[in-house]
């Protein structure tokens, strides 16, 4: 998979990909980052402009963002990367969820706008942008950190970015359902032992006990999850028996 990212600051979206699992990605060439910067696509460095209309603010445009998109697509065919996709980062995109993300990983390639100041000229994301995204329902200084967020999102879902495949089902919204807590060394704190079952050596009993922890944190702690999937009656009052049944357990 090949990013193709556009920031006025690569410098800092290069620095993220220096550690953990996103650099050892890169070097085993899972996936390819390319930076690109807007500036270097502007007549004497004039990258944005002032709103017509008046208001706060600055807004990036068209001209040099165009022009940049143009060199972006030419590149991307010279490697014939034919399925790619443009994103802008923007609080007025679609909220980012797993969902989203296990759709964007069939892409091969995906450029990605980070903005800044008020955004970017409206004409440009018609002409330019297949889909914008937003990370949240709150408004950040500019795209980097979004842009970021959308990237390491996708690096952990590509094959072998993550040393064990097999676990990867067991990651907060694969199914529909928030991750099992978990433990290690040491087996006691003060007076909190980790729960026995994980000692046993039950493989299928363990298995039970996550699936039945991730249930449980779903249900408490974000029941619109559940809500969403559109359990049968039957199935949701399975789930709330369960949930009386680990509280039972002291599990909860
Ligand atoms: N005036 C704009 C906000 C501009 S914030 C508005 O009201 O929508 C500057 C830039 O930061 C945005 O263009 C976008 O690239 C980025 N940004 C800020 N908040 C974001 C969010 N919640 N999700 C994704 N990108 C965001």
């Amino acid at each position: 998979m090949i990013f193709n990212t556009v920031s006025i600051n690569p410098e800092f979206i290069k620095s993220y990909f220096q550690f953990g699992i996103n650099a050892k990605a890169i070097q085993e060439e899972i996936f390819k980052i390319n930076y690109w910067n807007p500036l270097n696509f502007c007549e004497k460095k004039r990258l944005d402009d002032s709103p017509y209309g008046g208001g706060r603010g600055m807004i990036l445009s068209y001209p040099p963002m165009k022009k940049m998109m143009l060199e972006i697509e030419k590149k991307n065919k010279k490697m014939k990367l034919n399925n790619s996709i443009s994103i802008l980062m923007s609080p007025q995109g679609k909220l980012l969820n797993k969902k989203l993300t296990d759709e964007l990983i069939h892409f091969e390639c995906i450029n990605i706008i980070s903005s800044r100041y008020e955004g970017i000229d409206q004409r440009f994301i018609n002409e330019c942008i297949d889909l914008e995204i937003s990370i949240g329902d709150y408004v950040l200084s500019s795209g980097e950190l979004p842009l970021l967020l959308l990237i390491d999102s996708l690096v952990r879902l590509l094959p072998n970015a993550i040393g064990n495949q097999n676990e990867l089902h067991y990651d907060s919204f694969d199914s529909f359902l928030l991750g099992y807590p978990q433990y290690t060394r040491p087996q006691k704190i003060n007076n909190e032992k980790i729960p026995e079952i994980l000692l046993s050596g039950n493989l299928s009993q363990i298995h039970q006990w996550k699936k039945e922890q991730s249930f449980y944190k779903t249900l408490i702690a974000r029941p619109d999850l559940i809500n969403n999937v559109g359990l049968s009656e039957k199935e949701y009052n399975y789930l709330l028996f369960l949930k009386d049944y680990l509280v039972y357990k002291n599990w909860g």
